[in-house]
């Protein structure tokens, strides 16, 4: 798809109040605050139900990490909402991914990302980036990450072009696992599922991060012709406004699965090298045309069939993250003993810190 192109300045549909609800939430200077949570420029806390009328100042603890202990190393990506550094932290030498989010956008938004600060920050599992800490001041929010030195797999796409198929199995079981954790243990949907929010490292680690933040982001902006890879990756339902749900993502992840397959995204038009001209077409194309499919002649029946159960246009014929666990195609290169470790290395963009 091509950036930039003739992308109206459309609204994204939300959700529906009873996905997300807010019982509360005050803005002082430096802070805010939603429900049982507190962000200010201390770091984000959980606070009792009697603490919330008059919450008290927030004090750092000794272990708790402050931007003001950790050395910008450089710039290593750039997103919609704001960039993401390498910081090392002052004290102990150990590198973070921090990501700051200009918070210029409505108080309704707002209460939103602070939900999904606080999913993130609770958010324990192997296959999700760990969120340590989230400050809010003079209108950014910055997030400490965990640091993926290999980047995103659209950093390794890049270098790559096409994944094979073993490798890309054992992806795809390390975001299932991930998907897993968030749909079934946090009963969160990402909403945002695309190459560049699945991260990896050099111990071949795959782990799923921005869950929310960066729809929510790309629905307030005025620039909507930079979120064109947002829509990229969105269901049917979710694209036209209806009703979505965990299936939402399942599409997403077919979608990032073929385009691993074949290098080429999906809904690509025929013609080489032509983005496509605006977003209703990608949205009509999403809505009416045959949902995508891998090429029965260049890929196994197994992998065809797994691209298959997740991009049915119905939600309901789309299988769950838990079905697609004990799919065939996830288990068929397990034999091979498949190293993503010296696959990323050597595929990958520079896996070097500095
Ligand atoms: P969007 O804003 O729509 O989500 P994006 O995912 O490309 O787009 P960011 O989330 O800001 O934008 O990330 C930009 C890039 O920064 C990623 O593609 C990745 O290369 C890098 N990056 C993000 N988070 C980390 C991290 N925790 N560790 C290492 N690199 C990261
Ligand atoms: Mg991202």
């Amino acid at each position: 798809m091509k950036k930039g192109g003739l992308l109206p300045n459309l609204k994204l549909t939300l959700p529906p109040p009873d996905e997300i609800s807010f019982s509360k939430f005050l803005t002082q200077s430096g802070t805010f605050m939603d429900g049982d949570l507190l962000v200010n420029r201390d770091g984000v806390r959980i606070v009792s139900q009697t603490e919330v009328e008059a919450p008290p100042p927030i004090k750092p603890s000794d272990d708790q990490l402050n931007l003001a202990d950790l050395d910008s190393i450089k710039v290593i990506g750039k997103g919609n909402g704001g960039i993401v550094q390498l910081v090392q932290h002052k004290w102990t030498g150990q590198f973070f991914a921090l990501k700051v989010i200009q918070m210029n956008v409505e108080e309704s938004h707002r209460k939103q990302i602070a939900q999904e600060l606080k999913i993130n920050q609770s958010a324990q599992c192997r296959y999700v980036v760990v969120c340590y800490q989230s400050f809010y001041d003079n209108g950014a929010i910055s997030i400490i990450l965990e640091y993926m030195d290999g980047g995103s797999l659209l950093d390794i796409l890049k270098k790559v072009k096409t994944i094979p198929e073993p490798f890309l199995a054992a992806i795809c079981k390390q975001v299932l696992k991930g998907l897993l954790y968030l749909h079934r243990e946090k009963h969160v949907i990402h909403r945002d599922l695309k190459p560049s929010n699945l991260l990896i490292n050099h111990r071949g680690e795959v782990k799923i991060t921005d869950f929310g933040v960066s729809a929510i982001l790309a629905s307030t902006s005025g620039q909507a012709n930079t979120f064109v890879g947002t829509y990229n990756y969105m269901s049917p339902e979710r694209i036209i406004g209806g009703r979505y749900g965990y299936k939402s993502d399942i599409w997403s992840l077919g979608l990032v699965l073929l385009e691993c397959a074949t290098g080429q995204f999906p809904y690509s038009p025929p013609e080489q090298g032509e983005g496509w001209i605006n977003f209703y077409e990608l949205m009509e194309a999403i809505v009416e045309k045959s949902p995508p499919s891998a090429p029965s002649d260049q890929f196994s029946p197994q992998f065809c069939s797994f691209i298959s159960a997740c991009v049915q246009k119905e939600q309901e014929a789309r299988q769950s993250a838990h079905q697609l666990m004990n799919h065939p195609f996830i288990s068929m290169y397990e034999d091979l003993d498949i190293d993503l470790s010296s696959y990323f290395t050597s595929a990958g963009s520079p896996l070097a810190t500095l």
